[in-house]
């Protein structure tokens, strides 16, 4: 396995819960290392952009309404096999469906407002961590 970088957004709902602590716990408890992170009011450009691959989708507009609606955390967690760690504590996109124990079953109750962004593959995460910072930004850890 190697060691990769994933994005992850702690969504309105969940910062909205005060949940922002306990869902970063859960990333650090599992190994992961927050490399960069910020919080920030997307604009409906920066959300639409982040998730225009959804554009055609029917859902698109609520879900540019909801993470608009009110502050996120923006980070990125890295580690061995950084990508599908966190989709396994984040648990399935409706959290209906969602494994108990995973963020989403804990933290959320319907599918358009459920507490967490994950990169679903290495390829996204590299274009979504781009979307949000800089080179700059990333703080490798060396101790
Ligand atoms: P994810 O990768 O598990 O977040 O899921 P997707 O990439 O398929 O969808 C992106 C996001 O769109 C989800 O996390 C939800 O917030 C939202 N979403 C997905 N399906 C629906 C839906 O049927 N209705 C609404 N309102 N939102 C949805
Ligand atoms: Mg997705």
């Amino acid at each position: 396995m190697a060691v990769e970088r994933t994005l992850s957004i702690i969504k309105p709902d969940a910062v909205a819960k005060n949940a922002i602590g306990e869902i970063l716990g859960r990333f650090e408890k599992a190994g992961l290392k927050v490399v960069a992170m910020k919080m920030l009011h997307l604009s409906r450009e920066q959300a639409e952009g982040f998730y225009a691959e959804h554009k055609e989708r029917p859902f698109f507009g609520d879900l540019v309404g909801f993470m608009t609606s009110g502050p996120v955390t923006v980070q990125v967690l890295e580690g061995e096999d950084a990508v599908k760690k966190n989709r396994d504590l984040m648990g399935a996109t409706n959290p209906k469906d969602a494994e108990a124990g995973t963020i989403r079953a804990d933290f959320a109750e319907t599918i358009d407002e459920n507490a967490v962004h994950g990169s679903d593959s290495t390829e996204s995460a590299a274009r979504e961590v781009d979307y949000f910072f800089a080179d700059e930004e990333i703080c490798p850890r060396t101790r």
